[in-house]
């Protein structure tokens, strides 16, 4: 790092925080940033700076949206009364890449993990049993199948079993370990399809 003057160092060390950015990456990224017209950098930072700033939790189903409310809670087509639970946007975009679920989803923002202290409160798991108030008819659980996401659906199913709401939770398809985002699609609808009531 001291081979390079300040701002450099000061670039490479901003984009080497970021996940999965080693320093080897950070450098590789610097200077591509450095080497492009200063009108695509421009364009890059406002588009980082505006999102962040515009983008927030759906008011329903707490994914990030830049609306009040996201595409898929608006959409009059979609069966309110199924609620899909993930971990994270980006499961939730997984699901919607098979085109085959018609439901809503619920989007926590983590698993509950007591090694890494995420407790049932970190994630928007109150926020899941408010949205139960209303007329739903099933939940279908599809945390990731690792220690926190199984650990996560238990807890769930535990909750909404008392509201006498249907509760389900996706087949093993999806291999042990592994992120819903790394499954494709055909594994991901097997799952869906063979989810098994609890
Ligand atoms: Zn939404």
């Amino acid at each position: 790092m001291e081979y390079y003057s300040e701002q450099i160092s000061q670039l490479i060390a901003e984009l080497s925080s970021l996940p999965s950015i080693g320093s080897k990456s950070a450098q590789r990224l610097a200077f591509h940033i450095l080497h492009m017209p200063h009108a695509d950098v421009k364009r890059l930072s406002e588009t980082i700076l505006s999102a962040r700033e515009n983008v927030r939790f759906c008011k329903e189903c707490f994914t990030l949206t830049d609306q009040d409310i996201c595409p898929i809670c608006a959409d009059e087509k979609r069966d309110h009364h199924t609620i899909m639970v993930v971990e994270d946007s980006r499961d939730m975009a997984a699901y919607e890449h098979t085109k085959e679920y018609k439901g809503v989803y619920h989007v926590l923002h983590g698993a509950i993990s007591p090694m890494q202290g995420i407790g049932p409160d970190d994630i928007r798991l109150k926020e899941l049993m408010a949205r139960l108030q209303s007329d739903v008819d099933e939940v279908i659980i599809a945390t990731n199948s690792s220690l926190e996401g199984e650990t996560t659906a238990m807890y769930i199913s535990k909750l909404v079993k008392p509201t006498g709401i249907k509760v389900s939770r996706i087949a093993s398809g999806v291999p042990v370990g592994g992120d819903l985002e790394n499954t494709d699609e055909i594994t991901l609808l097997r799952a869906l399809e063979g989810r098994t009531e609890l």
